[in-house]
């Protein structure tokens, strides 16, 4: 309650009962600011190193055995202070420390995604069209189609041959190196297109991308452009056509990150959705540097954009098994380990952008700037496909953030009815464990070019470790 005497004073009360809504960097010092700008520096390094879920394990393990991080070895048993990781087959990684009290009153979990929508190559890409060679591909998560078309785009991935030889590919990146694109139709005939509603102006199964245009040198035989590509990987990459059937290979924006804006504030990326999480995420527990008290534990996962299926992705038993096994070394139950828990979904929230104003509803929405976002619940319509956190468990996730002194705000993702989306969530609340989302608001989410604010990833980065501490 506030004190009587201060009942008539406007500026008092105001401060004392009002959220206030200054823009976030005026709030903070300036020693923030700078130190979120250093930091933004190994962010964009990190963005450029890892595009896709297995270059983002790569780099993320490389990193943690700096840290004296070791593969974990099940049934082994772990002192406090012990770093940990654990892979799962390439494409997720579970880093951990392990506390003074183990598991026994639960374990502390920050749990961000590492995959972002791409173009993937269907496992017969190529084919030969007048004069052009081309990959057939088959989106992954959720596009603006258009988007994708007349920009530069890398070949990243693996193929594994019959004799099980992985090869890796990274093409496209480097000044010097062939990069590849999907065409769209010339304004001048594009009458019809472009009077189609958006969604049906580019199709899926349109977006193929363009691999070479000269032929194989012979006067017989048909498709000798796709037989000239072929003759071609088969000398950089050893591959015949049937290897693609057993190969993970995605098409990502080939454009690096980098600052925007004359002020330089914010970073534009493919990808931030979810690696501008990720990242804090993963140098939280790399940067710990005391033991402690509960055990805790960074979890980059795969295929959120999908849905969160699959052996790598959030509802694959492979986190439950990992609980389990340190539930193990504590002789207690994974089940009343899990209970225990809590939980950061770290996941990026939709910024507001005032040129799409009518979306937003400005008392529930993020802002550029204003620091890490908490969002009780996702989901759309009446509240349904996500989990939502208590007003127990937010108020103690505010006092941490306050206490701190961390920049943070609340953000739904947009207007009641405008649409929605999920997170990972609500597949670790459906394990009985306290559940919040906190990330870091985006401009063009899901784009190729997405942007985020330097002092709102920063942000990210010191909430997730007053969290962990
Ligand atoms: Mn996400
Ligand atoms: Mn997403």
């Amino acid at each position: 309650m506030v004190k009587k005497e201060k009942d008539n004073d406007y500026e008092l009360l105001k401060k004392e009962l009002l959220n206030g809504n200054k823009n976030g960097c005026l709030k903070i010092e300036q020693k923030q600011i700078t130190l979120s700008d250093k930091f933004s520096e190994g962010y964009k390094e990190f963005l450029d190193k890892a595009k896709t879920e297995r270059e983002a394990v790569k780099e993320s393990i490389k990193l943690a055995e700096k840290e004296g991080f070791k593969e974990f070895i099940p049934g082994k048993k772990y002192k406090p202070g012990d770093k940990v990781y654990y892979n799962n087959r390439n494409k997720a990684l579970t880093l951990a420390i392990i506390g003074k009290n183990g598991t026994k009153d639960g374990v502390k979990l920050a749990i961000a995604h590492i995959d972002s929508p791409r173009l993937d190559l269907k496992p017969n890409p190529l084919y030969e069209s007048n004069n052009i060679a081309l990959f057939k591909t088959h989106y992954y998560g959720g596009i603006k189609k258009y988007q994708w078309t007349a920009i530069p785009l890398a070949l990243h991935g693996i193929i594994v041959t019959k004799s099980g030889k992985t090869i890796e590919v990274s093409l496209g990146e480097k000044q010097d190196e062939p990069c590849f694109c999907v065409t769209d139709l010339l304004p001048h005939l594009a009458k019809e297109q472009m009077s189609k509603p958006m969604q049906k102006s580019i199709l899926g199964e349109n977006l193929n991308v363009l691999v070479g245009s000269r032929p194989f040198k012979d006067d017989k035989g048909s498709e000798l452009v796709k037989l000239n590509i072929m003759k071609l990987l088969n000398e950089k990459y050893g591959i015949v056509e049937s290897d693609f059937l057993s190969a993970d290979l995605e098409l990502v924006p080939a454009f690096k990150a980098q600052d925007i804006g004359f002020d330089r504030s914010m970073v534009g990326s493919y990808g931030h959705d979810d690696r501008v999480c990720a990242y804090p995420a993963l140098k939280s527990i790399l940067d710990y540097e005391k033991v402690p008290e509960k055990t805790i534990i960074t979890i980059l996962t795969d295929k959120e954009e999908i849905g969160s299926d699959g052996n790598t992705g959030m509802n694959s038993a492979f986190f439950r098994y990992f609980i389990a096994d340190l539930a193990d070394m504590d002789s207690v139950h994974y089940r009343h380990v899990l209970t225990k828990s809590q939980c950061l979904s770290a996941d990026v929230n939709a910024a507001f952008d005032p040129t799409y104003a009518s979306v937003y509803d400005q008392t529930n929405s993020c802002f550029i700037n204003n620091g890490v976002v908490i969002t009780k619940y996702t989901g759309s319509g009446g509240k349904y496909g996500t989990s939502e956190a208590s007003a127990e468990f937010m108020a103690q996730i505010r006092k941490t953030l306050d206490d701190k002194k961390i920049l943070w705000q609340s953000g739904e993702l947009g207007k009641v009815d405008a649409g929605g989306g999920g997170t990972i969530a609500k597949y670790v609340a459906n394990l009985n464990v306290d559940v919040v989302d906190l990330g870091v608001p985006v401009l063009s989410m899901h784009a190729p070019f997405e942007v985020i604010s330097k002092i709102d990833l920063f942000m990210a980065y010191k909430a997730i470790t007053a969290f962990f501490n």
